[in-house]
């Protein structure tokens, strides 16, 4: 009997990402740490990703008490899944088709033996229809958004840019005639910025363009959620947090979520990986005697390199005549082709001190301490593994929030060099060479990269503002619990 109340009284998130790897992993690992601290979980994947979830990170999860997989069904068929605007067609038809079946989702959890009844619900940005359903039961709802506080701040504004007219740009020309460079001075809480820097959703001529639309009225959606949970820490954002937590009362630091992870569930992160690891890249490190030398390289899950970029990486990574590790995973250049696009007398070149990867355990490569520099596309998880380990970066930002991501990496936090927008060889050698070479903007930035690193262990570590938020955040659901 007291065990049936107990439970009856446990707080119980019904948690949905929008179905994409960026929204499932961090959602993923939010899950965990929630249940960890003894909330009761279910985490709703489309029936599309289910399988390949549970395959491929989801299984340790599984069966676990108190944490269930559940699925629906997201309304696409073979030939949507084909389509070149896949993801925007995903958008629509979840929205269109997947509320009602998340409501009788709820209502038939409650009515299980030993389930909890749902107590709220936990959704990624872009998954802002899921506060219909939040409304609907009833609950309180809490948002995850993927990016960095000042990429969250950014997307509100994009709102303000077009009322101002600095968007959408009057015609092409504008995305190289320096109209991109124009100071934005009046966002609170951020410095002088350039307005490209603010996302890549500014570089376009469509009036109410799809991407542009859509992120900021996910981003001002999450005004109807009783909470906003982010994957940062207090101490990096200090000021665009204080002034996002005047329009937004509850924010919940709660990042780097890799190190929260790393403390508080002790074990690497589960999720949606597409790849296989490439294990053989650990012992490649291993292997590696000079601590600091290698530079790894990766664009993340989503970017596609044109046949000239990757060229003029390669090249600037054959002329730097240092070890790197690159992940070149299938889909990284354009045509959908992988590995097989890098050119001949490059692999020749540079046989002996390279390492090639389709994927590897990114968290656990930044961490190795062979690795002492990481050239990326500033992916916000990316970025924040990157700042947990300590690696200064070499940044080559191409979408969405990368831009603004970079803008904070190079000029705020003093921990990495920024490539032009048209990338050159000679530029990607010359940063390698400041970043790992012994010079003193090198050294400064490795000493950065330290600071943060210590500011972030801090943040995680018990009585640190992380750790402390996460709690709160578990407070604040169990309140819930009537
Ligand atoms: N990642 C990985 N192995 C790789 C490359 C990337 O596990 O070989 C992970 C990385 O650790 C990060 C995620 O993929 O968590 C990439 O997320 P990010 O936000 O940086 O970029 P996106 O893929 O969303 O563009």
């Amino acid at each position: 009997m007291g065990a049936a109340m107990a439970e009856e009284k446990r707080a119980h998130a019904m948690m949905f990402p929008f179905p994409c790897s960026g929204h499932i992993n961090p959602t993923l690992k939010l899950a965990e740490l929630l249940h960890s601290r003894g909330v009761h979980v279910t985490f709703v994947n489309t029936e599309h990703n289910h399988e390949r979830l549970l395959r491929t990170g989801g299984a340790r999860l599984a069966g676990r008490d108190g944490f269930r997989f559940e699925s629906v069904p997201d309304g696409l068929d073979d030939e949507d899944r084909a389509a070149p605007d896949k993801t925007v067609r995903l958008y629509l038809s979840l929205r269109r088709s997947c509320g009602p079946p998340l409501v009788d989702l709820a209502r038939r959890l409650g009515e299980q033996e030993g389930v909890p009844p749902v107590t709220c619900v936990v959704l990624s940005g872009l998954a802002s229809f899921v506060l219909g359903v939040a409304e609907e039961l009833g609950v309180p709802s809490f948002v995850i958004w993927g990016t960095s506080a000042v990429g969250f701040v950014c997307t509100l504004r994009l709102r303000q840019l077009t009322q101002r007219g600095y968007t959408p740009l009057k015609d092409e020309s504008y995305l190289t005639n320096g109209y991109l460079d124009t100071p934005i001075d009046w966002i609170a809480g951020m410095p002088t910025v350039r307005l490209g820097d603010i996302s890549s959703f500014v570089r376009t001529v469509e009036p109410n363009g799809f991407g542009l639309r859509v992120e900021e009225e996910e981003a001002n959606s999450c005004a109807r959620a009783q909470g906003l949970i982010l994957n940062t820490f207090d101490e990096l954002e200090s000021d665009v947090l204080g002034a996002l937590r005047e329009e937004f009362p509850r924010v919940y630091t709660i990042g780097p979520l890799a190190a929260a992870m790393h403390r508080r569930v002790d074990h690497g992160a589960s999720g949606l990986s597409l790849w296989e690891e490439d294990a053989a890249c650990m012992a490649w490190l291993d292997a590696q005697p000079a601590v600091g030398s290698v530079l790894y390289v990766s664009f993340g899950s989503l970017a596609v390199l044109s046949l000239d970029q990757l060229a003029e990486f390669a090249w600037g990574l054959a002329a730097s005549n240092r070890p790197f590790l690159w992940v070149v995973r299938p889909g990284l250049v354009a045509g959908d082709r992988g590995m097989e696009a890098l050119p001949a007398d490059f692999l020749a070149e540079t046989k002996g001190r390279r390492f090639i990867a389709e994927w590897c355990a990114q968290e656990q490569v930044l961490r190795h301490r062979a690795v002492g520099g990481f050239l990326t596309h500033s992916g916000w998880n990316s970025t924040t593994e990157s700042i947990w380990a300590g690696v200064p970066m070499i940044c080559a930002p191409g979408f969405a929030d990368q831009y603004i991501n970079s803008r904070y990496v190079c000029g705020e936090w003093g921990v990495g060099l920024r490539l032009d927008e048209q990338l050159r060889r000679e530029q990607v050698v010359a940063h390698i060479e400041e970043l790992m070479g012994g010079g003193e903007k090198g050294e400064e930035m490795r000493r950065s990269a330290a600071e943060w690193k210590a500011l972030a262990e801090a943040a995680t570590a018990p009585g640190g503002s992380a750790y402390e938020n996460l709690d709160k955040l578990v407070e604040e659901l169990r309140l819930e619990v009537p």
